[in-house]
Formats: structure tokens, C-alpha cells, sequence
């Protein structure tokens, strides 16, 4: 866990994503390539999920990618949801990445522009906390340049 000793930011969860929390266009997925099998999952392991060996690498997953599949979530999750108040609905994706996996991520988008195939490109940015810490999030985002 490389954390500056100086940033309150943290990743939204340890293991999801590579590159310094203080420059956001630096920061990508985090994914792990198995030699033996080579299987490329999200996050970061010790292990290969597949084959359970660990011949694995760190590396950091595409930035761009497109909608395998995607639905809209209507309705508050349950739990300790942050998303804004009162509730949006908001689209959840497959994110097909050329690393050769796919990726469940909030779309931001709005939820009737949502199509299969649609080409899209990571988003990372910041929440605020109530206590002021900043919690760096993902999601992707319609890649305007990328259009097919
Ligand atoms: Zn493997």
C-alpha cells in the first residue's frame, strides 16, 4: 500500500487502484495478469483466482473500454450508500476492458443515453467525507473522443 504520508486521500477500497492518489490522471485500475493461465482480473492479488498460483503480475488495467452490459439502479441501495441526496437513478455497467475482462462500474451518464457498445473511458475522482478526508472513486464515462 503505497500511501503518501502527507495525503488524507484514500482509494475506495484497498487493492482497486494503482497510481498516486495525488494526481488523479495517474491513477488506473489495478489488475493482475497469471502467467500460468493467463487470466487478468480486477484488483490486486497474491494469488491467481483461476488457477490459484502465484505466478502473478501487478499492472495497471486500460483506461478505456465499452458497455457489455449495463442496468439502471432505480432505487437507494441499502446499506451505507454516499451517492447524492435525494437519491438519482444512476447506470451500473460491464465494462469490457482490452485486457481481456470485464468490470462492474458506475456509468456517468445520463441513464437514457446508456447503450451496449457504447465506448467509454475511466472517470476517478474525489468524494468528500463529512470529516473532510477525500476518498478517491471510478467509475467510466462516455469517451467522447473515442466514438467508433
Ligand atoms: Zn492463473
Amino acid at each position: 500500500l503505497n500511501r503518501a504520508p502527507t495525503s488524507e486521500r484514500s482509494p475506495i477500497s484497498t487493492g482497486l487502484l494503482t497510481g498516486s492518489l495525488d494526481n488523479l490522471s495517474s491513477v488506473r485500475l489495478a489488475g493482475t495478469r497469471c502467467h500460468s493461465c493467463n487470466e487478468t482480473v480486477f484488483g490486486t492479488k497474491d494469488l491467481c483466482t483461476n488457477c490459484g498460483r502465484d505466478t502473478v503480475e501487478a499492472l495497471p488495467l486500460s483506461d478505456q473500454g465499452k458497455i457489455w452490459s449495463y442496468t439502471i439502479v432505480r432505487h437507494r441501495p441499502p446499506g451505507n450508500y454516499k451517492g447524492p441526496e435525494p437519491f438519482v437513478p444512476f447506470g451500473l455497467g460491464l465494462v469490457e476492458l482490452p485486457d481481456g475482462l470485464r468490470v462492474l462500474t458506475p456509468i456517468k451518464a445520463a441513464v437514457d443515453s446508456l447503450q451496449i457498445g457504447m465506448l467509454v473511458r475511466l472517470d476517478i475522482s474525489i468524494r468528500q467525507e463529512a470529516d473532510g478526508r477525500e476518498v478517491v472513486i471510478f467509475g467510466f464515462r462516455p469517451d467522447e473522443q473515442g466514438r467508433a
